[in-house]
């Protein structure tokens, strides 16, 4: 678990991350997304970790329709009935059953690479396939600042799915991005582990040009610190800003 700044945290489940940034008033907070089915007990250990109270979540904000990403959320909204919300172009993939999701059909022809494999066999222990449906409470919409803990400002980046949203927080004088798989960090599948900021494998994307162009638009946010959806917290510097496309 890591403690990017006072009361915000970025969480790795078992592939996939989640963000609990808490209110500085009171013992509320805010969650970003929710691992894998198989990460419920993760999350929920989590909050308990930091010295939060499950029931205490405010509300739950979504980056995308994910299994990775709202498979714990379900169960979590299910037992504790916090608000779940989400981009009017992602209320699709959060109720499911079709969503914008990697299929079988791409994954098979890709898996002669040992990573690919290794990604498939976490993922499936992870329960993967497990049925998932949230119907969010709400929606937001790009550009808005939420008033829930941490006053995040949304900003809508298609590609990677029609709604997927990164969320912008202004704390302690700096821009910090909680970007889901907007931009990533680093990811099982790729050959290369080091941490920097990049795009998934285009296996993963509805539209991988978009998604690319939108992981640029995402840039010019110029954060100084971002919380992707897959590996470490990345704290920009000038030179990863300028050597991103390298
Ligand atoms: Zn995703
Ligand atoms: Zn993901």
């Amino acid at each position: 678990m890591d403690q990017v700044v006072e009361g915000m945290w970025l969480v790795p489940g078992g592939s996939s991350n989640w963000v609990i940034v808490k209110d500085p008033g009171s013992s509320s907070f805010t969650l970003i997304d929710g691992g894998y089915p198989a990460d419920y007990g993760r999350l929920l250990g989590s909050m308990r970790q930091i010295g939060l109270r499950p029931q205490d979540c405010r509300v739950a904000l979504v980056t995308h329709g994910h299994v990775d990403h709202i498979g714990g959320l379900q169960k979590f909204a299910t037992e504790f009935g916090g608000p779940v919300l989400c981009h009017a172009d992602e209320v699709r993939n959060l109720v499911g059953p079709q969503r914008e999701q990697v299929t079988i059909g791409r994954i098979v022809p890709r898996l002669w690479r040992g990573r690919v494999r290794s990604w498939l066999r976490t993922a499936l222990s992870l329960k993967a396939l497990e049925p998932v449906s949230i119907t969010p409470a709400g929606v937001f919409h790009d550009g808005e600042t939420l008033h829930v803990p941490g006053s995040p400002t949304v900003f809508h980046f298609p590609g990677h799915t029609s709604g997927a949203s990164a969320f912008l927080f202004d704390t302690a004088g700096q821009r910090l991005l909680v970007s889901g798989d907007i931009a990533i960090t680093a990811h099982e599948t790729l050959p290369d582990q080091t941490p920097r900021l990049r795009i998934l494998p285009s296996m993963f994307h509805r539209d991988r040009t978009q998604a690319q162009a939108s992981l640029d638009q995402l840039m010019a946010l110029q954060p100084d610190v971002v919380l992707p959806g897959h590996g470490p917290t990345l704290r920009l510097t000038g030179s990863d800003v300028a050597d991103r496309r390298a």
